[in-house]
Order: C-alpha cells, then sequence, then structure tokens
C-alpha cells in the first residue's frame, strides 16, 4: 500500500485547502413565471429564457397528436 513519504503540516494543508471554498449562488427571478433561476441560463420551471419559449414543458406536449 502506498504511504505519504512526509508528514503534510498543518501550514500546508491549509494552504491547499484555501482554493476549496465555494461560491454562493446568485439567483435571479425569472421575469416570465417569477421563479428563481440562475443567471444566463434557461428556467427551469417554464424553460424561457430571453422572454421567448426555448424548451417546451412535459405538460404541455400533447401526446395524441404523435399517435395520428
Ligand atoms: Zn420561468
Amino acid at each position: 500500500m502506498a504511504v505519504p513519504q512526509n508528514k503534510i503540516t498543518r501550514s500546508r494543508r491549509n494552504m491547499r485547502r484555501s482554493h476549496d471554498s465555494l461560491t454562493a449562488e446568485n439567483p435571479n427571478e425569472c421575469p416570465n413565471c417569477g421563479e428563481l433561476k440562475r443567471p444566463h441560463h434557461v428556467c427551469a420551471s417554464c424553460g424561457h429564457y430571453a422572454d421567448r419559449e426555448i424548451v417546451a414543458q412535459a405538460d404541455e406536449i400533447d401526446l395524441d397528436e404523435d399517435a395520428a
């Protein structure tokens, strides 16, 4: 089994971990549905981006249309 040759000091360990912190999300309100969404991303709840519908929602798709 591989074993570390030298002890990582508290100082070196903490220097490595100085880049590990996470940055907080900065959500915007969707102008279409008002739900919070990630900036510059399609809204996850209504599928709109820049006042246009980009992703069709599952409840809006008519399944009978495909069968005919
Ligand atoms: Zn939305």
